[in-house]
């Protein structure tokens, strides 16, 4: 089939290397040139495991082009994929104007009949703006039809999670019109939800915010837990072994961030809003998440007293492992409330510090986790990154001026902590003290 993403950041990019394994021919369309320009010359503007090799291999292979020219990615394809930002506005409400600068192109562009694909998280009813705005821009009138078809990959591992998802869910105006998508979407064998597009575009977002709801919740919990001297790892083990629960995004700790949870969550809560219907339960739940970095470094305050003219070394920078994505990261709002507090910041982050420089530039950026704990007063595991799992403690330790370390995502056993010489301070669980 011969495809368009419109759009080359972490889902439209993946995306387009997926469909061209899979023996398509897809031109990837982004209007940043210098992405454009990069990915020309085979380097990647983004950091996710897999994707360099399957990207080279493609555009090696003839099957995968860029372009910054939108009306050619349209021309090209049969099927067209908007895969552009939907960033937030001040008031949650979710910012359409890239999605729709792409619809308004694919009117005036459009040469022949075309599926156009939503795969960008769009508010319900977005799908009906976007058949508007294209029918309002074409030149001469064309059909067309537009289905919602979103994306569940999650950074870190959006290959895999895009070669088997749990479920590919295509909403479309008829049955004749979802077979394009069922029949690229076959390769991958994998269970398919063929339904309505509204229906398609709440999934999305009742989704995300379902699995926002069980991080808020464990959080709370855990403060239950710090108060009353419980365990919260074990009362999450006890929840999430029962099978109506589950165990996934039950861990306690700074709670949700990065380019989706967030944003999504907020969205729905004004989309409901719009459509009549106060989401308080979503309101607490984006107010819990709020909490979360204020709550850590109030336990920092408590256990160091002023943190005035203190070093802290800050393990960890991206919103999570395994990407270099620093979109509402937790680490900006621990720094930016220790800075507050008159707290020198060094950082570490295996992936994330080129876009960290930009958005933290207080900060010291250094060279390893040893480094940045090298004198400083404290140190703080904001993102759990594998590589500070198998951490040399140790030498850690040695390089601290006291042997504090506070953990805002539980990476470490207590016990060993204590074994270590540490005092510890972690989520939802009691700290280890000195002796
Ligand atoms: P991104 O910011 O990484 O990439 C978006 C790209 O679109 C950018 O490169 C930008 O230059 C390009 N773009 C914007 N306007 C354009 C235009 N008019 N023409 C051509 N290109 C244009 O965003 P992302 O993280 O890939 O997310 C894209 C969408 O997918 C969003 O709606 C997001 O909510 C959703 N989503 C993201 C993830 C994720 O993990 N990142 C997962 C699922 C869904």
């Amino acid at each position: 089939m011969n495809i368009c993403v419109v759009g080359t950041g972490y889902v439209g990019l993946v995306t387009g290397a997926v469909f061209a394994d899979l023996g398509n021919d897809v031109v990837c369309v982004d209007k940043d040139r210098d992405k454009i320009a990069a990915l020309k010359a085979g380097r990647l503007p983004i950091y996710e495991p897999g994707l360099e090799e399957m990207v080279l291999r493609n555009a090696g292979d003839s099957r995968l082009s860029f372009t910054s020219d939108l009306g050619v990615g349209i021309r090209h394809a049969d099927v067209i994929f908007i895969a552009v930002g939907t960033p937030p506005k001040d008031t949650g409400e979710t910012d359409l104007s890239h999605v729709e600068s792409v619809a308004a192109e694919i009117g005036r562009s459009m040469d022949r009949y075309k599926v156009v694909v939503n795969k960008s998280t769009v508010p319900v009813g977005t799908g009906g703006f976007v058949r508007e705005v294209i029918a309002r821009h074409q030149l001469r009138p064309i059909e067309f039809d537009v289905v919602s078809n979103p994306e569940f990959l999650r950074e870190g591992s959006a290959i895999e999670d895009t070669l088997r998802p749990d479920r590919i869910v295509i909403g479309a105006p008829t049955q004749q019109v979802a077979m394009t998508l069922v029949e690229l979407y076959a390769p991958l064998e994998r269970p398919m939800i063929i339904t309505d597009l509204p229906s398609a575009e709440v999934i999305k977002y009742a989704s995300n915010a379902f699995l926002a709801a069980k991080i808020s919740f464990i959080n709370a919990i855990s403060n239950i837990c710090e108060a009353a001297g419980a365990d919260v790892t074990q009362v999450m083990k006890g929840m999430g072994l029962d099978s109506r629960i589950g165990g996934a995004f039950l861990q306690a700790g700074l709670g949700y961030g990065g380019s989706c949870f967030p944003k999504d969550v907020d969205s729905l809560i004004h989309t409901a809003g719009r459509l009549g219907y106060d989401f308080k339960l979503l309101r607490s739940v984006a107010e819990i998440n709020r909490e979360r970095a204020a709550h850590l470094v109030e336990t920092m305050a408590k256990a160091l007293g002023p943190l005035d003219d203190t070093t802290i070394a800050v393990l960890g920078l991206a919103f999570k492992p395994n990407t270099d994505d620093m979109r509402e990261a937790k680490s900006l709002e621990v720094i930016q409330l220790l800075r507050k507090a008159g707290a020198h910041i060094r950082a570490y982050d295996p992936a994330a510090m080129d876009n960290a420089r930009a958005l933290l530039p207080t900060v010291t950026f250094s060279a390893s986790p040893y480094e940045a704990a090298e004198g400083a007063h404290a140190a703080v595991l904001v993102t759990e990154w594998n590589e500070f799992r198998y951490l040399n403690l140790e030498r850690l330790r040695g390089q601290l001026k006291r042997p504090v370390i506070f953990d805002g995502r539980n990476l470490w056993e207590p016990e060993r902590m204590r074994r270590l010489g540490f005092e510890y301070y972690s989520v939802g669980r009691k700290p280890v003290l000195p002796t």
